[in-house]
């Protein structure tokens, strides 16, 4: 892997890139959301986290993970001990895909097309490549199949460490919105959440656990 850019140099990039982002129409999501929802946090960092795609909030806040899973999320890195601001979050899916809500109030989020994740998946590895991560953590199915390809089952194989060819270890886990879901189950499924994402810091090799 090369050695992490200087964080100036990654800021100046990762900016030039969420420029770009913000004006890309390579598929429809564009034309109902608010405006493209770019990853944040240091660059370069060791750990980055990657979910589906912005929701309600993020989409009128216009940044990832405002909204109650968002919160939920830092919660949960809170209790797995990972200092979330030394954290990049980003989503594999840059707009908010929703159907309309009856009530005028909070649209409801649609889980986007394979094609749809396909589009955008250019941002995302942009991304990858200026955070020069040591571990990339996968949040939820779509996240997971976009980095780890269409038969990957998070119910299956979440917790377990992949290497992709750039020497990134990834590990997915599950969304933090399928907890918010979760009724009487709700502390176990938090607690696996939470038990996921000290595997996932696990990988940070103690060289990088500072950066
Ligand atoms: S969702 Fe991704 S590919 Fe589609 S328009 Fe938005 S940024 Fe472009």
């Amino acid at each position: 892997m090369p050695r992490p850019a200087a964080r100036g140099e990654a800021s100046e990039a990762l900016d030039g890139v969420r420029g770009e982002a913000g004006a890309c129409k390579d598929c429809d999501l564009w034309e109902h959301a608010t405006g493209t929802v770019f990853g944040e946090g240091p660059v370069p960092t060791s750990l980055m986290l990657m979910g589906e795609q912005p929701g309600d909030h993020e989409d009128r806040e216009g940044r990832p993970f405002v909204g109650p899973a968002g919160r939920l999320l830092d919660k949960a890195l809170a209790d797995a001990s990972i200092d979330r601001s030394s954290v990049y979050l980003t989503n594999a899916v840059k707009h908010f895909k929703f159907v309309p809500a009856r009530n005028g109030k909070v649209r409801v989020h649609k889980t986007p097309t394979r094609a749809e994740v396909g589009a955008c998946r250019q941002w995302w590895e942009r991304e990858l490549q200026i955070v020069q991560p040591a571990v990339l953590g996968l949040l939820g199915a779509t996240a997971a199949q976009a980095v780890l390809g269409p038969a990957f089952r998070v119910s299956k194989q979440r917790a377990e460490p992949f290497e992709l060819p750039s020497g990134v270890i990834a590990v997915a886990t599950i969304h933090p919105s399928a907890v918010l879901r979760a009724r009487e189950e709700r502390a176990e499924v938090y607690a696996g959440l939470v038990s996921d994402l000290e595997t996932i810091a696990s990988h940070v090799p103690a060289a990088r656990r500072r950066s």
